[in-house]
Order: C-alpha cells, then sequence, then structure tokens
C-alpha cells in the first residue's frame, strides 16, 4: 500500500464492514492485495448491486470503479456457482478497448478464482476468433470479459453458450459504449440477455440522459454520483468550483496557449524539463503517432528518452507490448491515441499531455486521469491554438478547471531538425506527410465545430509545426483558402530524391520508380497521338455532373479521394497508402 496512508481517496469504512456482508475468501481476496479500506465509489456501490439493485455510477477516474463491479459480481455469482455448468454465462463485463479488458480480467481473477467450478474468459479482436471458440468449447465459460466486437460474434457463433442464467452485466465506460459507435453490437448483445438480472453502468462521464439508461436495459436504476471533494483554494479559482470538479482533486491541468510552428520546440521544452517523469502524450491520429513516434527519435535531444508509440492500428501482439513496457517503466513517454484514453490504470505516471485536444471533450477527462489515480497528486497539460481559447471558458463550466502556463522561451525551434530528419529519410518523410494530413481531416471532426474552427485552421504553420518541407497540394487549401501563412518551403530538395534509410526499402522503391518509368514510356509509344474528343466529352460530363450532386461541405472530399483514386490507378501511390490516406477510421 501507499506510504501516504491513510490515504485520502479511501473511506473509514473496512470492506469487513459493509453490509450485506462480503464472503469470507472475497474479503481475504481483499486483504491480499492490499485493500483494507473502501473508497467511496465502492462503499455506496457494492452494497447495492449486492442487495439485488440497478446502478448507474458515475465517478472520478482513478476513483476505484473496478473493484466497485468486481466484488459484488463475484458475490453474486457464488450463490449459484454450486449449481452451475460449464457453458451457462452467468456474468458479463463489457469495456471498450482491449487493453481496458484485459486489465479487468486481471484484476478480477484473485476474486473470481474463490468461486469453485467458475471459468471466466477474456475476449477481445486481435487474436484468432476460432483460437477463443475451441477454449470456451473445451473449459466452458461463465463470465465473460471483453470487446463488444468479439463479445458478440462469439455470442453469434456459439449455441453452446447457455444465457438465460445470466446474473449480472457491467458495462464499464458506459458512455463511450452506449455512444454511436458501439451502440449497435451492445444493442444486440442486449437483446440476447434474460431481463431479469442485475445491470451496472460505470463511467468518470456518465451522461445524465434518462434513453442512455433504458438502452442499456437499467430498471429502476440508483444513480450513485461521487465527486472529487474540493482541496484548499490556493488560487484564482474558487472552491466552490472544486468542490464539485469533474476531475480528481489531486490533478493539476494547465492550457498552453501556443501557435501551430511552436508546438514541437514547446513540446521537447516540457519532456526535457520532465526527464525523469513518466508521461503520456495524445496525439489526434493513429499516423499522428506514427510520425512523432519516429520524428521525436531522430532529435538528439532526446537521446536516451524511452519513447513508445501505441495505437489501435498496431498488431496486437505490439499493442500489448507497448503497454506491458510503459508499465514497468519508473520513467519514459508513451505516445498513444484515445485507444489509450479511458479506463487504464498505469502506474506512477506523472504528467499527461494532449498535444492534440481531444475530438470529444468527454475524453479530456479520460485522458488526464491517466495521472492522479486513487488520490495521488498528477499534472496535466494541453496544448491549444490561440484561435482555440474559447476551449479554456468551455472546460470550465463542464467543471474542468484549467490553468495557464506561459510559453517557454527556453530552448532553440527544433523545426530546422525535424526537417533534416525527414531529408535524410523518406520514412520521416512520408509518415510528417501522412500525420499531417489526417490530422486536418480529422479536425474536421472535432465534436465543438465552433471552437475548433476548421475553415480557420492556419495550414501554413500547421504544415511548419509537422516539419514539413513543402506544402501539399490539398483541396482543403484550395477551396476554402485556408491560410498557408508562415511556411517557409526547403527550396533546394526535389521530394523524389529523398531517400528511404532503410536500405531495402530504398532499393525496392527504386525499382518501383524504374517500372513506373518503362511502363510510362510504353504507354507514350502506343498512344495515338490526338486525344479521342468524344471520351474527353463524356468524362467532363461525368464530373460535371458529380459535382452538381454534391453538397458543397463534402465536395471537397470527393474531390480528394477522387485525386487519390486516380493516382492509385496510375500507380503512384499503392493501396495501402491509398487507404491510409482516405481513411476515416484513424482515430484509436
Ligand atoms: P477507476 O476505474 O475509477 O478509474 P480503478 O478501479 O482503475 O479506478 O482503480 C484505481 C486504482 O486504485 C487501482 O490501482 C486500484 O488497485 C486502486 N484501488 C482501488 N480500490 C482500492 C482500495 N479500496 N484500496 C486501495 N487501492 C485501491
Ligand atoms: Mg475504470
Amino acid at each position: 500500500m501507499d506510504s501516504d496512508f491513510p490515504n485520502k481517496a479511501l473511506t473509514a469504512t473496512r470492506f469487513s464492514e459493509l453490509n450485506p456482508p462480503l464472503s469470507e475468501p472475497v474479503l481475504k481476496a481483499l486483504s491480499e492485495s492490499g485493500f483494507e479500506f473502501c473508497t467511496p465509489v465502492q462503499a455506496a456501490t457494492i452494497p447495492l448491486l449486492c442487495s439485488f439493485r440497478d446502478v448507474a455510477v458515475d465517478a472520478a477516474t482513478g476513483s476505484g470503479k473496478t473493484l466497485a463491479f468486481v466484488v459484488p459480481l463475484v458475490e453474486i455469482l457464488r450463490r449459484s456457482s454450486s449449481h452451475s455448468k460449464p457453458h451457462q454465462v452467468l456474468g458479463i463485463i463489457i469495456s471498450p478497448t482491449r487493453e481496458l479488458s484485459s486489465q479487468i480480467y486481471h484484476v478480477a481473477q484473485p476474486f473470481i478464482s474463490t468461486l469453485s467450478n467458475m471459468t471466466s474468459v477474456l475476449l477481445v479482436g486481435g487474436v484468432e476468433v476460432k483460437a477463443d471458440m475451441k477454449k470456451i468449447e473445451e473449459e466452458g465459460a461463465n463470465i465473460l470479459i471483453g470487446t463488444p466486437g468479439r463479445l458478440y460474434d462469439i455470442m453469434d457463433r456459439m449455441d453452446v453458450l447457455d444465457f438465460k442464467s445470466l446474473e449480472i452485466l457491467i458495462l464499464d465506460e458506459a458512455d463511450r459504449l452506449l455512444d454511436m459507435g458501439f451502440q449497435k453490437q451492445i444493442t444486440s448483445i442486449i437483446c440476447r440477455l434474460p431481463k431479469l438480472r442485475r445491470t451496472g453502468i460505470f463511467s468518470a462521464t456518465q451522461t445524465e440522459a434518462v434513453e442512455e439508461l433504458s438502452k442499456a436495459g437499467l430498471r429502476n436504476p440508483v444513480r450513485v454520483e461521487v465527486r472529487a471533494e474540493a482541496k484548499p483554494s490556493t488560487d484564482a479559482v474558487s472552491s466552490q468550483q472544486l468542490a464539485s470538479s469533474k476531475t480528481p482533486s489531486g490533478l493539476h491541468i494547465e492550457y498552453i496557449e501556443c501557435e501551430a510552428d511552436k508546438k514541437p520546440s514547446q513540446l521537447i521544452d516540457i519532456l526535457i524539463k520532465n526527464r525523469s517523469k513518466k508521461i503520456i502524450i495524445y496525439f489526434m491520429t493513429c499516423a499522428c503517432v506514427d510520425y512523432w513516434g519516429v520524428a521525436l527519435t531522430r532529435l538528439s535531444v532526446l537521446k536516451g528518452f524511452s519513447l513508445i508509440p501505441l495505437h489501435g492500428k498496431m498488431k496486437q501482439t505490439v499493442r500489448e507490448k507497448a503497454l506491458a513496457s510503459f508499465t514497468s517503466l519508473s520513467n519514459g513517454i508513451l505516445l498513444c491515441t484515445d485507444v489509450a484514453a479511458r479506463g487504464l490504470d498505469i502506474p506512477g505516471v506523472d504528467c499527461v499531455v494532449q498535444y492534440d485536444p481531444p475530438q470529444d471533450p468527454n475524453v479530456f477527462i479520460h485522458r488526464v486521469g491517466r495521472t492522479a489515480r486513487l488520490g495521488k497528486e498528477g499534472h496535466a497539460i494541453v496544448f491549444l491554438l490561440p484561435k482555440e481559447e474559447s476551449y479554456v471558458e468551455f472546460l470550465r463550466i463542464r467543471r474542468v478547471p484549467l490553468q495557464e502556463r506561459r510559453c517557454s522561451d527556453d530552448g532553440s525551434d527544433v523545426v530546422p531538425q525535424i526537417r533534416e530528419a525527414a531529408k535524410k529519410d523518406r520514412d520521416v518523410m512520408e509518415k510528417g506527410l501522412r500525420a499531417f494530413v489526417s490530422y486536418v481531416r480529422a479536425y474536421k471532426e472535432h465534436h465543438c465545430s465552433y471552437i475548433f474552427r476548421w475553415k480557420e485552421l492556419e495550414i501554413g504553420k500547421l504544415a511548419m509545426g509537422y516539419g514539413l518541407l513543402q506544402l501539399p497540394s490539398m483541396p482543403e487549401v484550395k477551396h476554402h483558402s485556408l491560410s498557408t501563412e508562415g511556411f517557409v518551403p526547403v527550396e533546394d530538395i526535389n521530394l523524389e530524391d529523398i531517400k528511404y534509410r532503410d536500405k531495402y526499402r530504398e532499393k525496392q522503391r527504386k525499382k518501383n520508380l524504374q517500372a513506373k518509368k518503362e511502363a510510362k514510356e510504353k504507354q507514350a509509344k502506343t498512344q495515338k497521338p490526338s486525344k479521342n474528343p468524344i471520351a474527353a466529352a463524356t468524362r467532363k460530363k461525368t464530373a460535371k455532373q458529380r459535382r452538381a450532386q454534391q453538397t458543397v461541405e463534402d465536395e471537397d472530399e470527393l474531390m480528394r479521394e477522387y485525386r487519390l483514386l486516380k493516382k492509385l490507378k496510375k500507380g503512384t501511390i499503392d493501396e495501402s497508402e491509398y487507404a491510409k490516406l482516405t481513411g476515416t477510421e484513424e482515430l484509436l
């Protein structure tokens, strides 16, 4: 346990004093894990679920919600454990990401193992579904813990599973599970479950909407809301505000307002000043994580720093390794997307940097909640462009108080160094371009589009901030005359000449270029001297017709995709590049 005991995040209520009382084996498992006193959310929730009430729980990040559902789930199932059959599913816990499901599975094991005769399975994507099916077939499954996609897949494929006796369903990070992205899968799962059961939904950003609750199938739920306590007012923010803060009381959140071209230098300054700290940096898209994960390692000032990228488009084994190594580090940097925003309980995170604010403002609370867990202190910094400043007021109204952090004058401009790295390695150059394009596209999808005004994005400064060598010609820029001010192209270079540092890749590229050249020459020889005027006219006409059908808003999107498609046909880009450049499911 912590040395700062009694921990201010705990109540004076012991687990052994709860009513209805917990079973001996669970109490033993709790004390063996070092848990003696309940957190407020545990003291409030465990007795309710154990006495057959449905709950909708809204409590800050790091307040101990996992045990608040794992303990009652195990207690409820203890009553049926003696007569359960191997393929009778009695409990289900659903969470939005593979990493979180795996974490819950591991937290639950010591408690589940107190039940005789019960098996639990972890069901997440990224591994062969057949392997999961075989395991369930052979070993049985009484408790399912997993992500919606894989869970539903298994329910759909395996008739052998019997859900008629299901006792309890838990949705962790429920607001995320019930939003658009997962709604269909969750509804399909819930439809197959008996109505007479306990249901618990948990989050740090529960929506107040009643329909959300009914979507989850809650019956007269008790709403449990636990807020961070007031901390003594030491600054301009009144204690009144902090008393009901949506974020933990030990968390100090700052915003740094700086132009897009200054962001990398400010980030490096923060990283250097926090060299011995454990830091998470959130970016907007997978491509951004891929890029900065490479670009930052090429900077001499960051030599010796552990930089670990993590996003949802990585192979599952790589994802697992990344999280495991960051977890084990005492200091280091995780570069990630929102795949690591919710629920993850990584020990000892000192600081959370949001290089890009999230599209969904609720995610802000989850990201910063990776630090200052269970009564500890923590620090978070969010980067805002000057035009995004009203986000501060927006968050304050949502009970997330932020303080200003001034831009630092220390350190030099790192953009030239990043550009140097791009010149030396085509991989850096291409990843930068991809990241930039993905960022602009993702920016369009900000939920608070009146704060994050896409049409006011200053593309020039942004491209400088990505260390791009030349400004890519994007339809966005042309059609909406986004400002290109502040961009200074690198003149003395032809992008075609930039080589991959990786010798094999470079050889491959040279080969492809040569093949393309030859094909072109061949085509030029066989092509008729004059173009067919009729075909050209038809092409023009269909293009016109297509344009007429489009709304002004999505026209540029389609134009871009059309151009990329042409490139794909010509062979200037390959299919995976095409998918990357047009992909919209980039965020996790
Ligand atoms: P939440 O889901 O609310 O974000 P978690 O359930 O992940 O929070 O718990 C946060 C941390 O607090 C975990 O490291 C967990 O082990 C620890 N914890 C939870 N309950 C207790 C308790 N009663 N006593 C001590 N530590 C606890
Ligand atoms: Mg949690």
